[in-house]
C-alpha cells in the first residue's frame, strides 16, 4: 500500500506538471512518507465533502460500527477506536462545513422552508461554535450528541437534515445518532430547504423533462411526472420559506 501510494504521488505530480496546473501538485509530506495511516485520513475526508459522501459515509459508518465490533481482540479492537474516532472527526467536520454555509445563506437575506426552517435558523446563529474549534475526537464525539447543533447535507434529497432522533422517519425503531441520509423520507419533520436546493430542483426538473423528450412513453411518463413533483417542492419553498428577519 505505502509503495502504491507513493507511486500514485509521482503519477499525480506529473500529471500536474503536464497539465500545467502546480497547484495540483501534492507537496512532501512534512512528516516523511504518506503512509497508510495518513491516507485513510484522506480517505475519510473524501468520503464526506464529496456528494453524496456523508451518504457513503453513513452506510460505511453503521457497516464499520458492526464489522469492528464483532472483532474481539489483536489489531481489530486496537484500531476500533481509532477508525471510529476518525468518522466521528470526519462527520463533525462536514457538519461544520454545513452549518457555516447555512449561516453565511441567511446572513445574505437566503431563506430556508421545511419543517425544521425555524430550529435551523436557530442552529445557524451559534455557528461560531464551530469557528476555531480544533475537532478532536473527543469534541467531534460531544459535537454528534448534542442534536440543536447538527445539520447534515443530504445533496441526493436536495434536502439539508436538522437532525432529531424522535422526529426521524428515516430509522424511527433503532436508536442511532446519526441519520440515515440514503433514506431520506419526504415530510420528515427534520426536513430544512434553501433557496439552493429550490433552484438545484427546478435543474434537476428541467434535466428529467429532456430525458424524457427522447424516453419511450411509459419511462417518459415517469420522468416527467417526477419533474412535476421537484417543480412542486421548489414552489412550496418559495410560497413557504423563511429568512432570519421573519424568524426574529
Ligand atoms: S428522513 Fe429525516 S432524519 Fe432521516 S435523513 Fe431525512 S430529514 Fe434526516
Amino acid at each position: 500500500m505505502r509503495d502504491r501510494i507513493e507511486a500514485f504521488i509521482a503519477w499525480a505530480n506529473a500529471e500536474a506538471t503536464k497539465h500545467d496546473v502546480p497547484a495540483e501538485t501534492i507537496p512532501p509530506g512534512p512528516h516523511g512518507v504518506i503512509g497508510t495511516a495518513r491516507s485513510r485520513r484522506s480517505l475519510a475526508w473524501h468520503i464526506a465533502r464529496r456528494p453524496g459522501g456523508l451518504v457513503a459515509l453513513a452506510i460505511q459508518y453503521g457497516y464499520l460500527r458492526t464489522a469492528f465490533s464483532t472483532v474481539t481482540d489483536g489489531y481489530g479492537s486496537r484500531s476500533r477506536s481509532g477508525i471510529h474516532d476518525l468518522i466521528d472527526i470526519e462527520t463533525a467536520c462536514a457538519v461544520a462545513d454545513t452549518v457555516i454555509g447555512l449561516k453565511d445563506h441567511l446572513a445574505d437575506g437566503g431563506g430556508v422552508s421545511g419543517p425544521a426552517a425555524r430550529r435551523a435558523i436557530k442552529a445557524a446563529a451559534k455557528a461560531p461554535r464551530f469557528a476555531g474549534t480544533v475537532i478532536t475526537a473527543a469534541t467531534a464525539k460531544r459535537l454528534i450528541a448534542n442534536e440543536d447543533a447538527m445539520i447534515y447535507d443530504n445533496p441526493q434529497a436536495f434536502v439539508l437534515c436538522h437532525y432529531k432522533r424522535a422526529q426521524a422517519l428515516c430509522h424511527r425503531d433503532g436508536v442511532r445518532d446519526t441519520p440515515t441520509l440514503d433514506r431520506c423520507v419526504p415530510g420528515c419533520g427534520n426536513i430544512i430547504r434553501t433557496d439552493e436546493h429550490a433552484a438545484q430542483l427546478r435543474e434537476r426538473a428541467e434535466f428529467l423533462d429532456k430525458r424524457a423528450a427522447f424516453a419511450a412513453r411509459p419511462i417518459g411518463d415517469r420522468l416527467r411526472a417526477n419533474a412535476i413533483r421537484l417543480r412542486d417542492l421548489a414552489d412550496t419553498h418559495d410560497r413557504t420559506h423563511i429568512t432570519v428577519k421573519d424568524a426574529t
